[in-house]
Parts: structure tokens; sequence; C-alpha cells
């Protein structure tokens, strides 16, 4: 079968001939009809996140380097499954939750296999999306997608989850006002369908790039924000009537956390989930005396797709606007995300 493998971190992806791989034990094979691109997809390549200051998280050093086969955002149709795995149903539309922990620990038993420990994501631990076919560990992780578009449900699985578990962070909040969302990417755009689907008050977009903010506007935001404007703090406490009570960070620099600080409410509560790194340096006092809740989300949990899944089914919500490109041009869409010249997400299809 065809792979696109980071042979070396920064150069090139490399088209490498594999063996298809003959599923053992619960294992289940899936022929890939659509991989999404991801952020984290180019820090894999590169090798590394910024933790600001200068200093690096080096992948190399969680065991996680190349030869890598990318790419976590995987749908595809379910071809065969070892003796261990059940009863599958062969020809199953499915998406892959890639989230997948060690099973057996106190944060795996809870249903959070996405923050374990010895975490086995695919396409970042395990081989990933950008290949014919990937290996799933367990039936469990496959969602039946019905007859949603293979290409369209390929992002629900990170871009999707993501977004869908830092917004029911904010619990109630989203019905009380609307959301301040710093960033339009591919996100933005997922988290103000998902505040539509769950009949949310709505959000507030904020990002620097003039065309994210059109397509926020068309997407239903109700006001969008340029980040760079110097009065932009001011602005958003303006459109949000004394202060944001529910802030979504998608980007997570300093300048956006900054932002977001300085824009909340009293009692505001700020969800960030955005790995752009950096760093912060902040008085302590406004944390209890505004009070501010700070609040990291990582992706999400298998639960979690499972109700987006559902979600996006039932209200036959626009999920991600997505961009179709053959296999084969991976390392051009590479390039394009890395200059911020995508709009919504960059979906393969091998
Ligand atoms: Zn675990
Ligand atoms: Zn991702």
């Amino acid at each position: 079968m065809h792979c696109y493998c980071v042979m070396n971190h920064g150069q090139p992806l490399e088209l490498v001939e594999k063996q298809i791989p003959q599923p053992q034990g619960t294992e289940v094979l899936v022929r890939v009809r659509a991989a999404g691109l991801c952020h984290t997809d180019l820090h894999l390549w590169d090798g590394y996140y910024d933790l600001g200051g200068g200093k690096k998280l080096m992948l190399a050093d969680r065991g996680i380097k190349p030869p890598m086969t990318l790419s976590h955002e995987i749908c595809g149709e379910v071809v065969s499954a070892g003796s261990d795995a059940g009863e599958i149903k062969v020809g199953m539309r499915s998406l892959v939750h890639p989230w997948i922990g060690c099973g057996e620990c106190a944060t795996c038993q809870r249903g959070e296999e996405n923050i374990c420990n010895k975490g086995q994501a695919l396409g970042i631990v395990r081989a990933g999306g950008f290949a014919e076919y990937v290996i799933v560990p367990h039936p469990r992780y496959l969602v039946d997608i019905g007859d949603l578009d293979y290409a369209e449900a390929a992002p629900l699985a990170c871009a999707g989850v993501t977004t869908y578990s830092a917004i029911n962070k904010l619990g109630n909040r989203i019905h009380e006002g609307p959301v301040v969302i710093i960033g339009a990417g591919g996100l933005g755009l997922m988290a103000i369908e998902v505040l539509k689907a769950l009949g949310g008050k709505g959000a507030i977009v904020v990002d620097i790039e003039p065309s994210k903010r059109e397509a926020a506007l068309a997407a239903g935001a109700l006001a969008v924000i340029d980040a760079k404007d110097a009065d932009a703090a001011q602005q958003i406490i303006q459109a949000t009537d004394g202060g944001a009570r529910a802030v979504l960070d998608l980007v997570g620099a300093t300048p956006t956390v900054t932002l977001g600080i300085a824009c909340s409410a009293r009692g505001g509560h700020i969800v960030i989930c955005g790995l752009m790194g950096g760093d912060i340096t902040m008085p302590l006092l406004p944390i209890p005396m505004r009070p501010l809740a700070i609040e990291g989300s990582y992706v999400g949990s298998l639960l979690e797709l499972r109700e987006l899944v559902e979600l996006v089914k039932r209200t036959s919500m626009k999920a991600i606007p997505v961009t179709r490109r053959p296999m084969a041009e991976i390392n051009a869409a590479m390039a394009d995300l890395h200059h911020g010249k995508v709009i919504g997400r960059t979906v393969l299809i091998p």
C-alpha cells in the first residue's frame, strides 16, 4: 500500500510502499477514504512544540520519532478484523477515534483515554491515516458515520472533538451570552457551528487575518474583531456588555491568552485548547479576586466524539468547510497550512 511518511523531521514526506497490515487480536483493518491535515501534524513534522522563552518540548524525548505516518483524522471503511475483535460490520463507514490510551489505568477507566499518560494515539504514536490502510486497535474506536461524507466527517476526530470538548467545559455559559472565540481557523469555524447546534447564544470571533474574519462572519459569527487593534480587549468588553464570561482560545499563544485574560469579566472562564505555545507572566491576584477560571482542554474523549457525530447527524450542522486534495499532494498541502493559506480543513484523499 501507499504510505506517506515522515522519514526525517522538517523534510518532505516520502512515498513508501508497505505491505497491507494484517489485523491481529482485537485489531480492525480500515481502508482509508479521507485523512485530515491538522496543525499538530506540522508540530510532529517539525519534531517539537514551542514552550516559550526559547525552550522546546522535543517529541523524540517522548519516543515520538521518524519514521512516522501522520494524520489522526481518519475516515474509512472496515475491511477485516483479528479473531478477538468480536462481530464487526465489514464495509461500515467509520470515523476513527484516534485518542487511544493504555485502556487499563484509572484515567482510561474513567473514559478519558485522550489524557492517558501512556497514550497510543493514531497518527502520533501509532501509524495514522496518510496511507491506504490503517490498523485500529479495537472496534470500540470506530464511530459509525451513517451516510455522512467521508471527507467532511474526518475532521470531527480532532478539530471537531477538540472544539466540542472545550465548549462542553463552558457548560451553561454558552446559553447565557456570546462566547468569545479566539482564532477563526478550522477550529473557530467548527466552534461557531457547534454553538449553533447546541442552541448557544453565538460567538464573537477574534482573528488577525481579514480573510479568516470574513469566513467567520459568513459562518454566522455575531461580530468579528481584529486582534491587532490596540483596543481589541476594549472592543470585546463592549461587544460582551462588560466583559467575556466565556472565552475559547483556539490558538493558545502568548498574545491570545493575554487578550483572553484582559477581556474577561469577573467570574470569566477561559478554556485554552490551541497548541501554538509561548508563555505568559501575570500577577496572581486577579485569579482569585476577579476571579478567573483558566482551564486547558486536550482533544476529546470517545464518548464526546460519539456525541458530536450524533449531533452532526441530528442537526445536519455544517461541519468544518473542507478542501479535498489527492494524498499525493500532501507536501504542498502541508506547506499551505504552514503558511496560513488554509480556510477550514484540508482533507487528503488516497
Ligand atoms: Zn491509560
Ligand atoms: Zn489534530
